[in-house]
Order: structure tokens, then sequence, then C-alpha cells
């Protein structure tokens, strides 16, 4: 492999190669995966730029109490991907660090490879600290961030030509991390020249090459980086460079800013998201292009076997799961049954804790962050005790880590202990430890019913809930992210609470979770099995032929990788 055709290069701080792989800490990078593992399978020619992360994000460790500690999870490169020879530099704080690939290829049901390199700055010629800067993924300070910035945007675009990628046909920035991208872009095109002796035709040239998803519907959850530590790491020239694009507004860089100034295609990741980030960035031109997930990654062996017998070209159209409508609810059932079973067994041997397969269990599983609200379902444990005890059992299984210094989102964590504790005569709740890409699947496809509340808007997409749908388990969840989209009542799951169209409401949105629970989920499921299954059914066809990423990348093809210019 060493030249290719026109290609699309998709940099992302984090990419979910391999379950066995700590590439990741969560959304953003199981969505990067996922979309390049679509790419492989419908031979779309892309390549892959992400950061080594040698020590990865980190294994969690939960006490009795739920208190949260950490370990990195370090893993031998050496052992897994190939080495690449050529090696380039990125100068640093005045000093030229080496960066060199590994090459990780991902190969589609067709045969095609999509090949992904991680960049590694684990050289003797470079410092120790330098040695270090592809180590932790998310880890460190704000200056060890923006250093690992310049490595994957800068060292990424330079070493993309060395490695035999020289026609790159769009450079996508999968959230705002590899922002640095387009100067080094820039850099490349003056071959030299100084950067003030940039045109605006320059400028030009770059933006019609690039392409930025954002993922962040809140300010605060932007990359923002101080003055003098830009001048510092990036030096006066660059730094006085990145001044003129807009992108340090009140004097810090944001590299959403920078992202927006250096991209002719911009999207959020739903459409309620779109909206949203053009309510954030008036003068860009946002548009939405929903996510997706990967159907055969997350497809449970169970459903995998059905579907094989019914709509075999599911694996490579995912549209054909629109007609699982026609398969009869009692193979639906059976096949939930075996997942369910699979879940139950594994959650046993992990914590010792025997769920009961006859009751209806409560799925949520995603990072601990304080907006997605783990606890809200535990806002008020005795109408939680009454409805277990009048409508029908509950039994729930919590899973996600929180990032090392979010002292909110461990006591987040803590929290979820202090209810199961109290609730522990009526309700089984199970906190699964290190929740990651290997016990993930078991939950969204073993779970009856996937609980989704964050605090709107913050949830750009969320995709957990897609993965759920594949395997024929309903949605219940505030109206935020992909469910607005995705949520058709009674149908392929429950709303809790209002649309975007009202005003954010915690109170309402409690009492609605406790009355549909109460008064429409748990009557039917153990009432009416068969209307349960079909909208268990329903979710597979109307969500699970959509929410992929096949879908999703097709959209990204038709509207931002080989689209005229947006004006
Ligand atoms: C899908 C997935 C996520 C993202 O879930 P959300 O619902 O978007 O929060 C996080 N972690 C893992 C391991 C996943 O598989």
């Amino acid at each position: 492999m060493t030249t290719d055709c026109s290609s699309v290069a998709y940099f992302s701080m984090e990419i979910a190669l391999d379950p066995a792989l700590p590439t990741y800490s969560g959304g953003l990078g199981v969505l990067a995966g996922d979309m390049l593992r679509a790419a492989a399978d419908l031979g779309v020619s892309m390549v892959g730029i992400a950061l080594v992360q040698r020590k990865g994000y980190f294994d969690q460790h939960l006490d009795d109490l739920g208190n949260q500690s950490e370990s990195p999870t370090a893993w031998e490169p050496e052992k897994v991907v190939e080495p690449m020879l050529p090696v380039v530099t990125v100068r640093i704080e005045g000093r030229d660090v080496r960066v060199r690939a590994w090459r990780f290829l991902i190969k589609g049901l067709g045969g095609h490879v999509v090949p992904v390199y991680l960049l590694d700055t684990a050289l003797p010629e470079n410092s120790p600290w330098e040695q270090k800067l592809t180590d932790s993924l998310y880890g460190g300070d704000a200056h060890y961030r923006l250093c690992q910035e310049m490595v994957l945007g800068l060292g990424g675009v330079a070493i993309l030509p060395e490695l035999g990628h020289s026609l790159i046909s769009s450079y996508h920035m999968n959230e705002g991390h590899s922002a640095l991208l387009t100067l080094g872009l820039l850099e490349e095109r003056l071959e030299g020249r100084a950067l003030s002796s940039a045109t605006e035709e320059d400028i030009h040239a770059i933006r019609a090459k690039c392409v930025f998803t954002t993922h962040t519907p809140v300010p605060a959850g932007q990359d923002q980086f101080p003055h003098d530590l830009v001048s510092r790491v990036l030096g006066e020239e660059r730094t006085a460079a990145l001044e003129v694009t807009g992108a340090c507004p009140a004097g810090s860089l944001n590299m959403t800013y920078l992202a927006l100034f250096g991209s002719r295609y911009i999207n959020g990741v739903a459409m309620q998201h779109g909206e949203v980030s053009r309510g954030m960035f008036p003068n860009y031109p946002i548009r939405a292009i929903t996510n997706g997930v990967h159907a055969v990654t997350w497809m449970s062996p169970a459903f995998g076997d059905l579907f094989d017998r019914h709509i075999p070209e599911w694996r490579h159209d995912n549209l054909y799961l629109r007609y699982a409508i026609g398969i009869g609810t009692s193979e639906i059932r059976e096949a939930h049954v075996q997942a369910k079973r699979r879940m139950v067994a594994e959650l046993k041997q992990r914590t010792g804790v025997q769920l009961d397969e006859k009751v209806l269990t409560i799925g949520f599983a995603r990072r601990a962050a304080t907006y997605k609200r783990a606890d809200l379902i535990f806002r008020n444990l005795d109408r939680l005790r009454w409805i277990a005890t009048h409508c029908g059992p509950i039994q729930i299984v919590f899973g996600g880590k929180a990032h090392p210094s979010d002292v909110g989102g461990k006591d987040l964590i803590r929290r979820i202990f202090e209810s199961a504790a109290a609730l522990k005569d009526v309700i089984k709740v199970v906190y699964i430890e290190n929740y990651d890409w290997r016990v993930a699947p078991l939950l969204y496809a073993g779970a009856d019913l996937w609980l989704n509340t964050p605090q709107r808007p913050q949830e750009a997409s969320g995709t957990s809930g897609m993965k759920a749908a594949l395997n024929g388990v309903p949605s219940f969840s505030v109206m935020d992210g992909w469910w607005v989209e995705g949520c058709l009542e009674g149908i392929t799951g429950w709303a809790i609470g209002h649309g975007p169209e009202s005003p954010d409401d915690e109170v309402f949105e409690i009492a609605a979770l406790y009355d549909k629970l109460e008064m429409i989920i748990l009557p039917m499921f153990y009432g009416r099995p068969t209307a349960y299954a079909e909208v268990m059914r329903s979710a597979i066809a109307i969500n699970g032929s959509f929410f992929n990423t096949q879908r999703m990348l097709s959209q990204y093809l038709a509207n931002a990788y080989f689209r005229p210019a947006v004006a």
C-alpha cells in the first residue's frame, strides 16, 4: 500500500478499534471506529488518524460505596499493530519532536481495507517528557493536551504523504481536538513562506479541503487554551496566525472556532443538535448528519443468527433490517431471551449478583458525566419502591466511568450506590465496574428497556440507544439528541417529558418517567408480552435500519465529502 486514489482522512483524538485496545474513552471514539468500519464495508477510500495512547484511558475500580479509583490500562503496540518507517517532526515549544505511526488495518466485509495510523512520540530521539505525549487519552493538564493536539493535527498532516497518502480530498475533524490540522495544511501550502503572507486564496484552498463535525452542545465542553500557553507552545508566528482567524475570542484559543473557521462543511450529529449548534455559532452554516452505529459490530449473536436466517443481506446492506417487521414476535422474543441470559450470566460472574431472567431489566450505561443524570430514576425512591411492588418487579443494571478529574461524575456513581443500598430489599441494582466495549454489547442486547435521561439539550446525539434498538431493546428516553428523531411513541419506545419545543423541566421529567413506567411500560411488559415484542421488533425495523453508520457514511459522502463548496 504505497499509493492510493483520493481519500478522506478522518482525524479523531480517540478511535475504538478493537474491544481489547484502550484507545477510546466513550461515544466519540466508538463513533469514529464505527464510521471507519462502515467505510471498510462500503469500499470507501478513507484513512484514520489518532494517537497511540499507550496507557489508554484508564481502568475503573469501584469500592463497596461506589468510590472510583483508576489505574492505567497500558497496551503494547509492538505486539498488536504494525510499525511504519516514516518519521516526521512537529515543532513544539521550540523543539523538534519526532513522530512516527503504527498501522491498524480495518478489513471490510468485502475485503476492502481502511488503514488507521496511531501516532507515537515514544522514540529515543525525543526527551522523556516528549516520549510520554502520546500516552494518556484526556490525561494531564492543558499544556499536555495542547501538545497532544499538535501531534495529532500537525503530525497527522505531515505524516500522511510519507505513508503514501498524498491525494487527500477531504480532511475530516471529528470534534475540535484535531483543529490544528488546518494550520498544518496552511504551512504545507506556503512551503516555508511566512504564515503572515497567507492570502484569502490560501485560506480558501485550505477550507475547501476541510470538514468539521462538532459534538459539543455546551460552551464549557469546548477545548480552550490560554494565550500564554499557546504562544509558548506554538510559538509567536503560529499564534499570530491563529489570532486572525477569530479562533481566540477573549484571548483563549478555542479549537471549535478554529475548526469552524477552517472548514467548508460543518455539521452537528443529530437534527436537533444542528439547531442548537446554529444557535451557538450563528455565523457559520452548520448542517446536521445524525450519528449511527456499525450494525455488525453491535448485533448480538442471537439476533445476528435470526437475521441471517430471515434477511441475510442485512450485514452488507443495513437497510434490509427494515424487513425485520416481517419476523414473528415469538422469534424476536426467543432471540432476546438468549441475549438476556448471556448478560445475566456475565453479570453473575463479574459481580456475584444473580439477576432474575423473568424480571423487567432496565439498562443505563454510558460515561458518568453529571449532565447524563444516571440518578434521575432514583429521585423519588418511595415512588419507585411503590411501582416495583404494585406494578411488577424491576431490576436495574448501571455502568460507566467518570473522568478521573470529574468530581461531579464520581459523586454521581456514589449516589447510585447509596440508592441501590436503600432499595436493596425491593429492587436489585447492579453497577458494573469498568464499563467498556467488552461488556457494553451484553447490556445493549440483554436489557429489556434502555434508559436515557440527559439534561436537555446537552446530549448531542447519544448512540447506546441505537445499539439497543438494533437488538430489539426499546428506548425510554428524554427527548434529546437522536431520540427526537427516533421516538415514535409506543412504537419504537417511549419519551420522557416534552420535546425540544418546551424548556427543560426536571421535575416534570421525573414525574413522566415514573408515570410511564407505572401506567404503560410495566403493564405492557407483564400483561401484554406480545405487544411488548411488537415494540421490540419496530425498534429494529424502524430505528435499526436507519441509525447505523452505513446510512451515516452515505450521508457524509453525499453532503460533506463530494459536494461543491458551500458559499
Ligand atoms: C456506544 C458507547 C458509548 C456511547 O454511549 P452514549 O449513549 O452515546 O452515551 C460509550 N461507551 C461505550 C463503550 C459504547 O459502546
